[in-house]
């Protein structure tokens, strides 16, 4: 084989060398996917279990560990609620643009200072459905 020859074959090889690289790199990020598939398949169950043990605290309340994160869990939960209510009190407030006071939506004037309180904002309008198209016989 002369120079050239040699030339081709070792470019060709490297060539093979750099697509049996990419092969690699490819065949590893598929298996990287199914790794991170397979891992949120196991939190969707794991997920699944936990709903299973919050909806039926009795089965495992002689586990500590559970009943303890049970609890938590409830505690939770009523804070959420009363958290709700909290917002859905400050909704129903408007600052005093004079003095800061919170008044009653309902309030015109303050009652701290007796200024005028601007209008509370419009509740959101009811969405307008466009009226229908007239619907033309298909025909059938
Ligand atoms: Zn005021």
């Amino acid at each position: 084989m002369g120079f050239f020859d040699d030339l081709v074959v070792n470019v060709k090889s490297a060539a093979n060398k750099v697509g049996e690289e990419t092969g690699k790199l490819v065949n590893t990020s598929k298996l990287k996917i199914n790794v991170s598939e397979l891992k949120s398949e196991i939190r969707r169950h794991t997920e699944d279990i936990g709903k299973t043990v919050v909806a039926n605290p009795a089965m495992f309340a002689g586990n500590p560990e559970i009943a303890g994160k049970l609890a938590e869990i409830k505690a939770a939960e009523a804070k959420i609620e009363e958290l709700k209510a909290e917002i859905a009190a400050n909704q129903n407030r408007v600052a005093c643009t004079n003095c800061g006071t919170e008044n009653s939506t309902a309030a015109s004037f303050c009652h701290n200072c007796g200024a005028k309180l601007p209008e509370p904002p419009a509740p959101p309008a009811p969405p307008v459905t466009p009226p229908a198209p007239p619907t033309t016989p298909s025909g059938e």
